[in-house]
């Protein structure tokens, strides 16, 4: 079994990744597995300087530990996205000759202004509509000579169906969310693309992220086929919400690991918290990630998004007995 977590270096490591740190941690390190690191950096502009060291600080003092990543290296190195473009590249090619991509001219505003068409997409959603999906070789030609296409992949017209072993079982229509791009206009390969040829590569088996990437699971499963690679084992958590339903971010209180660090928060303190959120230990008392190895339990998980009202935050700064 081989798990990994993968942030995205884009701001502070805040409770809410923490907490699918942890329980990534967990699935790992209670099968006996290895527990892999990746800093997905692919997305330049949104990776910030510093904020993957600060990562990997952050849950080092929380009690995580890893057996491959960008600090210790690996079989498998490099374990940051940004240097292995090379990989990428390699799997574009070879989509490129399987048929499964083709060029797209269209812009951002253009495709916003079919979506909110009256008679654009409908309940569906701004799927894309497939505007570039049939262009002749000549219309490509002439329209590559004044604009950079992105690449997008043909989702075709089967039903997408697994099991996700914490979401239970899922069901894509055919095509839902549309063909999707795989490289933009600027060069930048697209996470769904590299989080597959990453996890491929590093050999993981088992996947846990947050439930918001569920809806791009279908994709991935759909590179995984088209790139004849074995796909994981998924599992999505719910996420923690803040009072307003929406995943937990900055503005919903201090809750960076580094400002609970710096108000004198003991590591353990978060990590109990974290555990009594995610339902594996019935009080929030201070535990370290090491004594919860035994209580990991995908079931016991919550179904739901985990509210985080101000009372509940309450105990993990200070209202613990
Ligand atoms: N890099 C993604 C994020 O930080 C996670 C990708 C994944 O776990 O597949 O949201």
């Amino acid at each position: 079994m081989r798990g990994r977590f993968a942030p995205t270096p884009s701001g502070l490591m805040h409770i809410g990744n923490a907490r699918t740190a942890l329980l990534a941690w967990l699935q790992a390190r209670s099968a006996g597995g290895r527990f892999i690191m990746r800093i997905e950096d692919i997305d330049k502009p949104r990776s910030r300087p510093g904020y993957a060291e600060q990562a990997l600080a952050d849950l080092r003092w929380l009690g995580l530990d890893w057996d491959e990543g960008p600090d210790i290296g690996g079989p498998f190195a490099p374990y940051a996205q940004s240097k292995r473009e090379a990989l990428y590249e390699e799997a574009l090619q070879k989509l490129q000759e399987g048929g499964w991509l083709y060029p797209c001219f269209c812009s951002r505003a253009e495709l916003a202004a079919i979506a909110s068409a009256p008679h654009g997409l409908g309940s569906e959603g701004p799927a894309y509509p497939g505007r570039c999906r049939d262009l002749t070789e000549a219309e490509r030609a002439a329209r590559a000579a004044t604009k950079t296409p992105s690449l997008r992949f043909r989702v075709g017209d089967r039903a997408v169906r697994f099991v996700d072993r914490a979401a239970g079982p899922q069901a894509f229509a055919p095509g839902a969310g549309g063909d999707f791009v795989v490289k933009r206009a600027d060069g930048i390969i697209s996470y769904q693309l590299a989080v597959v040829v990453d996890d491929a590569a590093m050999g993981v088996t088992d996947v846990l992220r947050g439930a918001d990437l569920l809806d791009s699971t279908p994709r991935q499963l759909l590179l995984y086929e088209a790139l004849q690679l074995p796909a994981p084992r998924f599992a999505h958590v719910p996420l923690l919400a803040g009072p307003d339903g929406k995943r937990l971010a900055k503005r919903h209180g201090g809750i960076a690991l580094a400002s609970l660090r710096d108000s004198g928060t003991a590591p353990e303190r978060i990590t109990g918290w974290l555990a009594f959120v995610s339902g594996l230990i019935d009080r929030p008392e201070p535990v370290r990630p090491m004594e919860l190895v035994g209580r990991f339990d995908l079931r016991s998980l919550p179904k739901d998004p985990v509210i985080v009202t101000d009372e509940l935050l309450k105990r993990l700064y200070g209202g613990m007995a």
